[in-house]
């Protein structure tokens, strides 16, 4: 590869493990020492895209995360260079979580992943509930003209009109972005479209674990391999991800 890399990142069952409600993952003090090693070797081309808000990543990572390109939202929130561009929160989301509440019930195991853009409903405690969730998420988004899009034990509703792939191309025609080779890891159905964005870019798209992995140019075993493909490219490596 002749072009610079690029590193962009999902962040959920890529660079952490996915955890048993969203709340309860951990960026360890490693991670945010890899991830701006990684930005120091790469002249800033390392950026993280996400279906969580830029509050909830913001909140996990601390400011560690302030000197990284995000998107968030699944691509509705961009973040770079400091300056946040964002469209207003939609209304729908938090009626809808009162609703999805009220259908479920408290003590049945669904839980409510609240966003400016979106709400997950959560079935990982409840996995018996995935067809009841799914048809709700369905009713819901047909109500309301809402995308919905199936996840790692979750439904989303979300708002239409962005995807990982139009982040990836948002974020490349970026300085200092352009002109880089994309390398984008991701682990979910939703990253399918960043894969094939990089792709269009001319570069490539590696799996986590075997979801999407016939989607891909390659697989890691796990966020544990993720990582140490950082370490290598902290430590100097750049083909770190290419061996
Ligand atoms: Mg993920």
């Amino acid at each position: 590869m002749t072009s610079p890399l690029a590193l962009l990142l999902d962040f959920d069952g890529t660079l952490v493990p996915t955890a048993p409600t969203p709340d309860a993952a951990i960026v360890s003090d490693e991670l945010r020492t890899l991830v701006a090693a990684a930005l120091e070797r790469l002249d800033g081309r390392l950026a993280i895209i996400s279906g969580r808000s830029l509050e909830q990543l913001d909140a996990l990572w601390g400011r560690a995360l302030w000197p990284v390109t995000v998107a968030a939202s699944h691509g509705l929130e961009l973040r770079h260079d400091g300056h946040r561009r964002a469209p207003p929160p939609a209304g729908v989301f938090p009626r809808l979580a009162r609703a999805t509440d009220a259908h479920f019930g408290a003590a049945q195991g669904v839980v409510l992943e609240l966003k400016n853009y979106g709400l997950g409903i959560h079935y990982r405690l409840a996995p018996r509930l995935r067809l009841a969730v799914k048809a709700w998420a369905e009713d819901c988004a047909a109500a309301h003209d809402l995308a919905i899009q199936e996840g790692e034990m979750v439904f989303e509703l979300r708002l239409p009109g962005a995807d990982k792939g139009d982040a990836v191309h948002a974020i490349m025609a970026l300085a200092p972005f352009r002109g880089a080779a994309p390398l984008y890891i991701g682990d979910d159905f939703t990253d399918i479209a960043a894969i094939t964005a990089a792709r269009a870019l001319g570069g490539r798209g590696l799996a986590v674990g075997r979801r999407i992995a016939a989607h891909a140019d390659g697989m890691l075993e796990s966020p544990e391999a993720v990582l140490e493909g950082l370490r290598a490219l902290a430590a100097g490596a750049p083909s770190a991800f290419f061996t």
